[in-house]
């Protein structure tokens, strides 16, 4: 058993846990453990990939905004071609969803209603009769994934952060005013602060170190790669239904991406797709789309890991000195990744939280034990 001495040990090499690492690396020695053999392998290597300013609870839209300057201009170095590219994303309503898309509309920043004459020059392959309405985000885009991960594994790097893989974290003990985080293969990894970034197994990682749960709620969500043709959907946007009940986006020029959007309960474990979620998201989405399917490409799950309610959690475990949470990520753990990042260091680092940073507030995880007055920003959260 070797023992390596860090200031923070980073649990979970997904996208919350890379940012986390990648801000800290500057300041402080820095350990990244992951399970797995490779980062990202998990949540963040299974994503959808989009930025929408229109997502999430309050915390989520801050952090979403806050992050975006970094995706347009990352830091010098960070990596070698563009992190995002446009795309936007269409809301269509059928009759029964018109009144809450009116809602959507009315409260949304920077959607415009759309004729339907627009509608179909932009979705082409849309059934009449399926939309009542629609409406466009403008300013969405995509986000590669692959290269904003390795980005903050080079600036973790970069400035001497280790990545250990194949590094489960098995038992977390705090010993002498300090953790002691024993990983698969007989490493330990010392430090006072250990920071929690481990997804869907941030409750277990919790309960290994003596720290109570936050209520972590792991929910499947499947994806599946079809070929569209004969129709040509490169330039289409991203579109879902007003509810969020299926959405599809344009995936490697020529195919589409669709899925059920399905929030299935689950324990924590490697998630895949079930035949039943794929049979629904090809009929949601042909009943608005007219569209063969003669194949699934590839489909794919995984999990997305909700607080109670819905907010990220972001801070100090107010009970257990030296342990920090970052979960509870959600739909939205790679549009919000930047600003995730730089809350994370400046919690950590003590410094003075500049104003931007004020959202903290909204994602500590005291609030789970505080009185149970949390279900304001519960029902703020629904749209996430
Ligand atoms: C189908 C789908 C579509 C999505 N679309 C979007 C989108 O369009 N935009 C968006 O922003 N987000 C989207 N998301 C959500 C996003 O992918 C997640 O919020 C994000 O990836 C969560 O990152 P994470 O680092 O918390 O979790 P993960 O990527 O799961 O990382 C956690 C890591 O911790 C490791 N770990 C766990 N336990 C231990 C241990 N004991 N020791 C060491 N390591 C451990 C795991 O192996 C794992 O690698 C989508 C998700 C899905 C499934």
């Amino acid at each position: 058993m070797r023992a390596h001495a860090f200031d923070i040990v980073v649990i979970g090499a997904g996208i919350a846990g890379a940012t986390a690492a990648a801000h800290l690396a500057s300041e402080k020695r820095v350990a990244l453990v992951e399970a797995e053999d490779a980062p990202g392998y998990h949540t963040t290597g299974r994503s959808t990939a989009l930025w929408i300013l229109n997502y999430g609870p309050a915390d989520v839209r801050a952090m979403t905004a806050l992050s975006r300057r970094f995706f347009e201009t990352p830091p010098p170095g960070f990596w070698e071609t563009p992190l995002m590219s446009r795309r936007p994303v269409v809301t269509l309503a059928t009759a029964a969803q018109e009144a809450g898309f009116r809602k959507l509309l009315a409260e949304g920043r920077g959607m415009r209603e759309l004729s339907s004459a627009e509608t179909k020059e932009r979705i082409p392959a849309l059934r009449p009769g399926y939309a009542v309405a629609a409406a466009i985000e403008d300013d969405t885009f995509e986000i590669d994934v692959a290269a904003l991960l390795q980005g903050f594994l080079r600036q973790l790097r970069a400035s001497g952060g280790v990545l250990a893989l194949r590094s489960r974290a098995g038992r977390i003990d705090r010993q002498g005013g300090g953790w002691h985080v024993e990983v698969s293969g007989g490493n330990v990894f010392t430090a006072p602060v250990v920071v929690n970034a481990a997804g869907a197994w941030g409750d277990e990682v919790a309960s290994l170190a003596g720290v109570a749960p936050l209520g972590l709620q792991p929910k499947r969500r499947t994806a599946l790669i079809i070929d569209p043709a004969p129709w040509k959907v490169a330039d289409w946007p991203a579109m879902s239904d007003a509810v969020t009940s299926w959405y599809a986006k344009p995936e490697a020029r020529s195919k589409l991406l669709v899925s059920p959007a399905e929030e299935t309960d689950m324990t924590p474990h490697d998630a895949a797709p079930e035949d039943i979620d794929v049979a629904i998201a090809i009929d949601r989405m042909q009943q608005a789309l007219d569209i063969e399917v003669r194949r699934v490409e590839h489909s794919w799950a995984g999990l997305r890991s909700f607080t109670p309610d819905r907010s990220l959690a972001i801070g100090w475990d107010p009970k257990v000195e030296g342990f920090f949470w970052s979960v509870g990520q959600g739909g939205y753990g790679i549009q919000t990744s930047p600003a995730q990042g730089r809350l994370v260091a400046a919690l950590i680092n003590e410094g003075e939280l500049a104003e931007e940073l004020s959202f903290a507030a909204l994602v500590d995880p005291a609030r789970f034990s505080r009185s149970p007055e949390k279900s304001t920003q519960a029902q703020n959260a629904e749209r996430g």
